[in-house]
C-alpha cells in the first residue's frame, strides 16, 4: 500500500502537497525536520519541539551507532523511548557522517571501513549492516546507505559513486525486513544531470516508498542546485515523497518545494540560534549587536513563540554577552518555531493556488 498522497498540486510549478502515513502518525508534506543529532535537538526538550508544530524529527544512525551504540537503544525500548519522541522518526543511514567526519579506512564496492572520530575505533559499514542497525534503532523512516561525493568531485569518481549507490540501493532493499518501517532510496550524482536521470531512473526501477535527493548543498550554489533538482524530480514518480538532504535556508526550500521536494532536514535552524542568528519575516537579526542594547522588542511581534511572548532582544543579546544557556536555547526555540511557520504558510500558500503570489511577496 502506498504510504503517500499527494493532496494538491500547485498550477504553475511541480510544488504539491501530500500526505504521509507513518507507524508514529501522519505527517504534511511539504515539511521540514529538525535534526536530532545525537537523539536530542540541541538545547530542545522533546515537549518544547512538539509546541513549535514539529511532527517528524531526525537521527543521526552514524553518532547513535558510536555513542551509546544500537544495543543499548534497543535495551532502553527503541529510539522513539529513548528520545521521549512518540511521533515520527526519520534516521538516516550513516553514510554522509562517514564520508564527512571520519577517516575513511576502506572503501569497495562492498562497503566502507572508517574510524571512528570520537576515539578512533575502526567500524565496517555496508548496505545491510545499516539497514539492520535502522530496522534496529526502530524510527519510521529509514535510508539506504549511499557514496557521499565531495565537491567538486572529477567525473568517474562521480561515476564510481552513483554505481555503488544504486548497487546498495538494491542490498538495502533485500536486507529491508521490517515492514513498518518506510525505506527511502537517495538519489546521487553531483550537478551532472545525465548522472541524476540515471541514477533516479535505476532507483525507481527497484520501488522504494520514497527518494531522498543527496550530494546537494555541498558548496555548488543555489542555482546549481535548484536546476539540479528541478531535472531530478521529473524522474521521480508522482505518488512517492521527494526528500531533498540537509537543506537549507528558507530561500533554499521555498525554491526546492517549487522544483517538487516534499521533506527536508537542516542544521540551521539550531546552529544559529545558537550563534544568536534569529530567523525573521523581515531578514535575518544578529543579537549579539550593540544595536539591541535597549531593544525592547521581540525577535518578531507576530511570532507566538514562547522566546518572543516573554523576552526582549536586549535581554537575550545579555544573555549571549554573558554566556547564559537561556540564549541559545530561546533563539533555538523561535527558529525551530519559525521555520514550521514557514512550512505552514507554505502549504496553506498551496492549498489555496496562491504559492506563485506568496512566494513572489516573502523575501528571506
Ligand atoms: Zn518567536
Amino acid at each position: 500500500m502506498n504510504k503517500f498522497e499527494v493532496l494538491h498540486t500547485d498550477p504553475h510549478s511541480a510544488a504539491r502537497t501530500g500526505l504521509l502515513t507513518t507507524a508514529h502518525g501522519k505527517v504534511e508534506t511539504p515539511v521540514f525536520m529538525p535534526v536530532g543529532t545525537a537523539g536530542a535537538v540541541k538545547g530542545i526538550t522533546p515537549q518544547q519541539l512538539k509546541e513549535t508544530g514539529c511532527v517528524l524529527v531526525l537521527a543521526n544512525t552514524y553518532h547513535l551507532l558510536l555513542r551509546p551504540g544500537v544495543e543499548t537503544i534497543e535495551t532502553l525500548g527503541g529510539l522513539h523511548k529513548f528520545m521521549a519522541w512518540n511521533w515520527p522518526i526519520l534516521t538516516d543511514s550513516g553514510g554522509y557522517q562517514v564520508f564527512s567526519l571520519s577517516p575513511l579506512t576502506k572503501i569497495d564496492d562492498d562497503g566502507v571501513e572508517f574510524a571512528s572520530h570520537i576515539d578512533g575505533t575502526k567500524i565496517y559499514l555496508n548496505a545491510e549492516i545499516a539497514t539492520k542497525i535502522q530496522n534496529r534503532l526502530a524510527g519510521d523512516i529509514i535510508m539506504c546507505l549511499d557514496q557521499c561525493t565531495p565537491f567538486p568531485v572529477d567525473e568517474p569518481q562521480l561515476k564510481k559513486a552513483v554505481e555503488r549507490t544504486i548497487l546498495w540501493a538494491k542490498r538495502a532493499k533485500q536486507a529491508h525486513t521490517s515492514h513498518g518501517q518506510l525505506l527511502f532510496a537517495i538519489v546521487q550524482g553531483g550537478i551532472n544531470l545525465d548522472l541524476r536521470t540515471c541514477c533516479a531512473s535505476e532507483l525507481v526501477k527497484i520501488d522504494f516508498d520514497g527518494y531522498a535527493i543527496g550530494g546537494l548543498s555541498v558548496g555548488e550554489g543555489h542555482n546549481d542546485m535548484i536546476k539540479t533538482l528541478t531535472h531530478t524530480t521529473q524522474h521521480l514518480p508522482q505518488d512517492k515523497p521527494r526528500y531533498l538532504m540537509g537543506v537549507g535556508t528558507p530561500n533554499d526550500i521555498i525554491a526546492a518545494v517549487r522544483a517538487g521536494v516534499d521533506m527536508f532536514d537542516c542544521v540551521l535552524p539550531t546552529r544559529n540560534g545558537r550563534n544568536a542568528f534569529a530567523f525573521t519575516e523581515n531578514g535575518s537579526l544578529r543579537l549579539r549587536n550593540n544595536a539591541h542594547i535597549n531593544d525592547t522588542r521581540p525577535i518578531e511581534a507576530a511570532c507566538d513563540c514562547y522566546c518572543c511572548k516573554n523576552f526582549s532582544r536586549a535581554a537575550l543579546r545579555h544573555f549571549f554577552n554573558s554566556g547564559e544557556m537561556l540564549g541559545p536555547i530561546l533563539v533555538s526555540l523561535h527558529n525551530l518555531t519559525f521555520y514550521q511557520r514557514l512550512m505552514a504558510q507554505i502549504r496553506q500558500a498551496l492549498k489555496k493556488n496562491e504559492f506563485a503570489d506568496w512566494a513572489k511577496r516573502v523575501d528571506y
